[in-house]
């Protein structure tokens, strides 16, 4: 059986089945050959009124659906995500410039929130509450209604998945829309994949398109929760939005996640962490290790090391050879990324790698002697650069990895464990990991951030996503109707 082959949905959304947009079609393109390999359908704010409308009557059907038959959806979903995995990494690299490690690993999470969506479907789903009177007291969590997900270009598959599996297992519609530069592996994959693990037409709708169709879905009546994964300038944006119309958003953003390595480590092993975190997918992840904070002791020997690594790593077309590291997404973040770069070297930074860039390859990147006033160690790169500035103390250390309006994730390397844990306790995150760096996820996980990373949203764990995406009721039942003075 083939899967998700174009005639299915070329130049089309996915909204009550395959159907054309009132935006009609965008090409959607390669960036590590400026090529063009398909077309997806482009939704307007009409079309977001359209499926909010079947949303409503689809929604109701599937919270009287019986949590065996949800359940088996999202194990199905899962299991053929496996199937397909090929697939989803095809589209994973040519679309969104994966190299073939992190297209599989980003394959594999998926099907985890599909397994941890179907457990989620099975769980309990409320609380027997104690009571002064003959009554039996609970709170229940109900479905939201319909939900709303907006998700980013970097990690297309999973950052729509991880809201949309825990979403629907919670009993919610929903309307995804993809990043139009991911549209295909963030969306319509998606969509497909669902359909064919038999979710009921109508359910789950995938509008691909820019902030107008965002916008619409945030002002659309019966989308009750936002969940929204971007910049934190767009998730402001988002933020606002929804507090006008009265609805929850959960707003996972941006950072410029520190990575502070004291003087006890083993310098091979810290490097190669240190690499791993600024490098892996172009520097293009949430969590990417933006700022190398590295005790005096070991500054200039692990600089080095980095740059070594930086210096041998293959930059290429991922689809057609085993590259660890392709294209940035587009032109626009490839001269963000280089205006960063040229701004910190101007104001004193020294290039110890990279810095250079042929098309959409840009060259991992290493700023030694980086200040806290830099451009590039002050400010979200997005891109393959690793921003490192030396500290003499751990006070100083604290006080470098604190200045920063972001707080997503904090890697502590040590060979004195506790001693990492002590120093996390005293920086704001939503994410620590004590000998490791920042970039890591896992279904099961509470995941989000705090300060500018986010609203303290968490993705992850049957708890948080019950928490995310249902309302709570409370409930009394008496035998009687109860009996009053007047
Ligand atoms: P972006 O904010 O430009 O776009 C994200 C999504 O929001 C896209 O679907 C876009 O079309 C939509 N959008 C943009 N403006 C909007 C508006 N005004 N109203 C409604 N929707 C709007 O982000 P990006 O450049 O695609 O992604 C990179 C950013 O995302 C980085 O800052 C990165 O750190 C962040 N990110 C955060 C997480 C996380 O979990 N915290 C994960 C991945 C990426």
């Amino acid at each position: 059986m083939t899967f998700f082959e174009s005639s299915q949905w070329d130049g089309l959304v996915y909204s009550g089945g395959w159907t054309k947009s009132d935006g009609g079609s965008q090409p959607v393109m390669e960036p590590a050959t400026g090529g063009t390999i398909g077309s997806f359908g482009v939704a307007l704010a009409s079309d977001v009124a359209k499926a909010a409308e079947q949303a409503k009557g689809a929604q109701l059907k599937w919270q009287a659906t019986s949590f065996e038959e949800k359940a088996a959806i999202f194990r199905k979903a899962g299991s053929l995500i496996e199937e397909h995995a090929d697939v989803a990494m095809h589209w994973l690299i040519r679309e969104a410039g994966s190299g073939q490690g992190k297209a599989g690993f980003e394959a594999h999470l998926v099907a985890g929130e599909f397994y941890s969506a179907a457990a989620m479907a099975e769980a309990p789903y409320g609380q027997l509450l104690r009571t002064g009177k003959p009554r039996l007291s609970f709170a229940r969590r109900l479905p939201a209604g319909t939900v709303g997900v907006i998700s980013p270009f970097n990690f297309p598959q999973i950052l729509s998945s991880r809201s949309v599996a825990p979403a629907l297992a919670a009993g919610n519609a929903v309307i995804l829309k993809p990043d139009p530069r991911t549209a295909v592996s963030g969306g319509l994959f998606l969509a497909a994949l669902l359909e064919e693990a038999g979710l009921p037409e109508g359910l789950f709708h995938v509008l691909p398109g820019g902030a107008e169709a965002g916008q619409a879905l945030i002002e659309e009546p019966s989308v009750r929760v936002i969940s929204f994964t971007g910049s934190t300038g767009a998730g402001r944006a988002v933020g606002e939005a929804a507090a006008r119309h009265l609805k929850r958003a959960h707003l996972e953003l941006g950072g410029n996640s520190a990575l502070i390595v004291l003087d006890d480590v083993d310098l091979d092993a810290a490097a190669s962490a240190g690499a791993w975190g600024s490098f892996l997918h172009q520097g293009q992840i949430c969590m990417t290790t933006g700022r190398h904070i590295v005790h005096e002791s070991i500054y200039s020997e692990y600089i080095d090391r980095l740059a070594e690594k930086a210096e041998k790593l293959p930059v290429g077309n991922p689809a057609t050879s085993d590259v660890p590291l392709g294209p940035v997404i587009n032109a626009a973040q490839r001269d963000k990324i280089h205006g960063l770069v040229r701004g910190s070297v101007d104001a004193g930074a020294r290039l110890a790698a990279g810095g250079t860039y042929e098309e959409l390859f840009y060259r991992p990147t290493v700023l030694a002697d980086s200040e806290l006033n830099h451009p590039g160690f002050a400010e979200e790169i997005f891109g393959p650069v690793a921003p490192v500035m030396k500290f003499s103390s751990v006070e100083e250390a604290v006080h470098i990895a604190t200045a920063s309006d972001y707080g997503l994730s904090l890697g502590i390397l040590t060979t004195d464990a506790m001693k990492g844990l002590a120093v996390a306790d005293r920086i704001p995150s939503g994410i620590v990991h004590i000998n490791d760096q920042t970039v890591d996820d896992e279904s099961v996980a509470p995941f989000g951030g705090v300060g500018f990373s986010g609203t303290g949203a968490r993705f992850g764990g049957a708890e948080a996503n019950l928490e995310a995406f249902t309302e709570t009721q409370w409930v009394t039942m008496q035998g009687e109707i109860a009996r009053y003075p007047f």
